[in-house]
This record gives structure tokens, C-alpha cells and sequence, in this order.
């Protein structure tokens, strides 16, 4: 049985998209190969690179000021490819602490140079996106790194902090990449680890401003620079092709879908209805200041840990599996990424009624 997938990464991804790929795996086209035996440099893998970046392009509307790579090692190398290439030497960066992830990025980025923490919301347990609307930069600030979408916590940035140009804005949007719409040009970077809304994990997207990767210290290793992927189209070594390849799937769906404005919607939809079941119940809570509620991963608790432990195995005998909150902060966590369809959240919500009746 199919079942409705809540995981918040590696999480589901849309069907029409596993089911193209499960035939493609042992027989691709005319080849007489499955997908991950086409070699990189033959013509079939670059038809798909070549889609995978013109997918992108479209979606997200880029310029030509931008590269788009895809870079091994998931989200977590860039925390430290970031400050290796971009935080000038004897210089300092700008960081938001939103969480552990965005700690992560910190701890990471201090190996490398010296940061300055402008916001946090570590003393709330990270119940809000910490007010940085205003935010100027400190004179002589390498860039300022934020986390659009707090997987762990709920919680998500609903404006961005205008920044100047040479000061760049740079994003993890692992968990909310191409969820919503928008403008690219306010970034310097943004990076996603791919396993929520873009395919399977272990591989990174990076969108690039071209003008930055001229900044970095051309003594770096050749794999740790961001130079080397601009250079060869990400195919200086042999690239993760079966990443590369459902990406291109999973772009493909989306432009299909009516593109970024047209899941945007959806995920309004699905979100919304979430959260108004919750607010009507006084049995489930959900933690988070209001104006900053995730649109990706809705996190609730239930009157005691007793009745989330049998909430979350009552859910899976359903058909509803991976809603059990992050090992750090317990409760429950439903992640709605782009392939989650409208229905696996109805049939969650009547879950959560009857649910209640029987145990509120
Ligand atoms: N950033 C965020 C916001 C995440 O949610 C995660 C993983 N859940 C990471 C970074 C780490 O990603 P990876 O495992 O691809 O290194």
C-alpha cells in the first residue's frame, strides 16, 4: 500500500515522478541502459543535466547573472563551502541563529573566520523567525546567511531582509526551495539539500551570483570551490547522475504543475487548512508566534506524550506515517513539501477529528 508520507526528508516525491523513474531505472530510451549506467559525458545525460538547469531558469525566473550547480555532500558541505569561498579573509560574516540547522551553519562557519550572530531566537526555543526585517549590515560584512524554513521548529521567514549588493543575502532553503514564489535577485546564494522538495538526498542545488565566485581564495581545494562547478557545468568529476536525473523528474512536474505560483497555492491550501484545524481544537497546539508558521512543516502537540506516542502509531496504521516530531523538540511534525497532494492532508485532518473524539 501507498501510504501518505509526512517525513520531513528524505520525504515523498510526487508519484507520476517515481513511477517514470522506476522504468527509466533499468531502461532508458533507446540506450539499452538503465539511467544510472548512462556515462556523464554521453549525450543522454547531457540532454538531462541541460534540462535540469533550464528547468531551474524557468521556474525560478533566473538571470543570466546566476549559475545553477549541484554539488555533493547535501546541504551541510555548503555550511562549509560558504564560508571557505565567501567570508574574505581577516573579514566577518553576519548570521540569524533560527535553529539547529542554522546553528549548524554558525558552529561550521566559525572554523573558518569571524561571525557575528545579529538575531536569535534561541531563548524562545525558536518559536519565531527572531525580527530581522530592518536589518542593516555592520560595515564590512561578508555576507549575511539566513534559514528561510526552519524544518525542525515550524517556523519560516515571510519577508527577507533587503540587503546591498555587496553584501549578499545568502539562504538555506533546504526545506522550502521552490514551495513559493520568489525573487531571486534579492540573493547572493541559496542552496537546498535536494530530499524534501527536489529529489534524493547527499545532493545540494546552489544558485550562485557569478560576480561572487570570482571573491573566492583561489587556493582552496579544488572540489571545495564554487569556481570549479561554474566552470565545467558541475561536471568537473562524475557528478551524482541519478540526483541529477530526478531532479530533472521532479522540475519537470513542477513546470507541468503550472510552475512555482501554481504549487504555491496549493500549499497555501494545504497549510491553511492544518492550521485551522489545530487553532479550532483546544486538544492540539501548535507552538509557534503566529507570523512566523511554516508552510512546510506544521509541528503540533497533543495533552500529554503519552497520547502523541499512540497519535503517531495510530496515524501509520492509517496510512499516515512520519508524523513524529523531531527527536529534539518531541509533538508531532507533519511536513507538506510540494509532492504531499491536498487529499493526504484531508485524510490527516479527519485523522486528527476522530482521533480526538476518542481520546479528548
Ligand atoms: N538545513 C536544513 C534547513 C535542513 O532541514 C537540513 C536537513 N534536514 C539540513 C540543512 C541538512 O541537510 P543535509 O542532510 O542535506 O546536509
Amino acid at each position: 500500500m501507498r501510504v501518505f508520507n509526512f517525513s520531513a526528508g528524505p520525504a515523498m516525491l510526487p508519484k507520476e515522478v517515481m513511477e517514470r523513474a522506476k522504468e527509466e531505472f533499468c531502461s532508458y530510451g533507446a540506450t539499452g541502459c538503465g539511467v544510472i549506467e548512462l556515462s556523464h559525458r554521453g549525450k543522454e545525460f547531457t540532454e538531462i543535466i541541460e534540462r535540469a538547469i533550464r528547468n531551474t531558469r524557468e521556474l525560478l525566473n533566473l538571470s543570466d547573472e546566476y549559475s545553477v550547480l549541484f554539488i555533493q555532500g547535501g546541504a551541510s558541505l555548503q555550511f562549509a563551502m560558504i564560508p571557505m569561498n565567501l567570508l574574505a579573509k581577516g573579514g566577518f560574516a553576519e548570521y540569524v541563529d533560527s535553529g539547529v540547522w542554522a546553528s549548524t551553519a554558525i558552529k561550521e562557519a566559525g572554523r573558518f573566520g569571524e561571525l557575528k550572530v545579529i538575531g536569535s531566537s534561541k531563548s524562545t526555543n525558536y518559536d519565531r523567525i527572531p525580527e530581522v526585517r530592518h536589518f542593516k549590515p555592520n560595515q564590512g560584512s561578508s555576507y549575511l546567511h539566513i534559514t528561510s524554513n526552519n524544518t525542525i521548529y515550524g517556523t519560516q521567514y515571510h519577508y527577507f531582509p533587503e540587503m546591498p549588493r555587496e553584501v549578499p543575502l545568502i539562504a538555506d532553503m533546504s526545506s522550502d526551495i521552490m514551495s513559493r514564489v520568489i525573487d531571486v535577485n534579492d540573493f547572493g546564494l541559496i542552496y537546498a539539500g535536494m530530499q524534501k522538495n527536489l529529489g534524493p538526498s547527499g545532493c545540494a542545488l546552489v544558485i550562485i551570483r557569478k560576480d561572487l565566485v570570482e571573491r573566492a581564495n583561489k587556493d582552496l581545494p579544488t572540489m571545495l570551490r564554487y569556481s570549479t562547478y561554474v566552470d565545467h557545468n558541475s561536471l568537473f568529476n562524475t557528478p551524482s547522475t541519478f540526483a541529477i536525473y530526478l531532479y530533472a523528474l521532479v522540475t519537470d512536474w513542477m513546470k507541468k504543475k503550472g510552475g512555482i505560483s501554481a504549487i504555491e497555492e496549493i500549499n497555501d491550501a494545504k497549510s491553511e487548512a492544518l492550521y485551522e484545524t489545530i487553532d479550532n481544537s483546544d486538544f492540539y497546539k501548535n507552538p509557534v508566534e503566529p507570523s512566523s508558521r511554516s508552510r512546510m512543516n506544521v509541528v503540533f502537540t497533543l495533552p500529554n506524550d503519552e497520547l502523541g506516542d499512540k497519535f503517531v502509531k495510530e496515524a501509520a496504521k492509517a496510512g499516515l506515517t512520519g508524523l513524529k516530531g523531531h527527536r529534539s523538540v518531541g509533538g508531532i511534525r507533519a511536513s507538506i513539501y510540494n509532492a504531499m497532494p491536498l487529499e493526504g492532508v484531508e485524510v490527516l485532518i479527519d485523522f486528527m477529528h476522530d482521533f480526538e473524539k476518542s481520546n479528548g
